[in-house]
């Protein structure tokens, strides 16, 4: 059975991620010149971003993996966001520190790891984010992601990173589920993004 059988409709195709992450990672190679730049991606939903993301990127940086957690199973958040991994960098006073994610919802997790890498002494802590779903975003929260891919509207997305379930992340392009999938699985467990 094909996942692709689970697809209502594509929003960007393989070439347009990788326009994407190209164009991304030509304005921050032209931004971090002379910073001391650390990458961090999110896991597991920037992984793919990420990887792309890095290559596109033209300075001398390191990178570096964090796990956050807020989603259940299905596509609402629980509101609560736990982050799991610490960075195997254990100083970032002196870095410059780009958070990569996938997609800036209600901004809670962004807002959190923002926080925390402030508040460890990093020298700036800034936002890349693959999607921007700007109609979402808390009212409580504060940060602006520095650079977005796309702004999508309030839908639930899945493929190149983002899962349904913890599925559908190797889908090499953006789309929407039809929504019977949405409707037929549920589970209750948490979720890393
Ligand atoms: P926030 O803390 O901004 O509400 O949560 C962001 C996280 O929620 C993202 O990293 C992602 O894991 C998950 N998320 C938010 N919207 C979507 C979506 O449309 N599709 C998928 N697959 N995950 C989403
Ligand atoms: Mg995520």
């Amino acid at each position: 059975m094909s996942m692709l059988q689970d697809i209502q409709e594509v929003f960007y195709s393989q070439e347009d991620l990788a326009q994407i992450a190209n164009r991304l990672g030509h304005q921050i190679s032209h931004d971090y010149k002379d910073r001391n730049l650390l990458i961090v991606s999110v896991l597991k939903g920037s992984v793919i971003f990420m990887a792309d993301l890095m290559r596109s990127i033209t300075i001398p940086c390191k990178i570096d993996f964090i796990t956050a957690s807020s989603y259940h199973a299905g596509t609402e958040s629980s509101g609560k966001v736990s982050v799991t991994d610490e960075l195997s960098v254990k100083d970032v006073h002196g870095y410059d520190i780009l958070i990569v994610e996938d997609i800036l919802d209600t901004g809670r997790t962004l807002q959190k790891l923002s926080d925390i890498f402030n508040k460890k002494g990093a020298a700036s802590v800034k936002i890349c984010t693959l999607l921007d779903k700007p109609e979402r975003r808390d009212p409580s929260v504060r940060i602006k992601p520095t650079y977005v891919g796309a702004e999508v509207r309030n839908e639930f997305v899945v493929g190149y990173g983002l899962d349904f379930d913890q599925k559908y992340r190797n889908l090499p392009f953006i789309g929407i589920l039809k929504p019977e999938v949405y409707n037929t699985e549920t589970q209750n467990e948490e979720e890393s993004h």
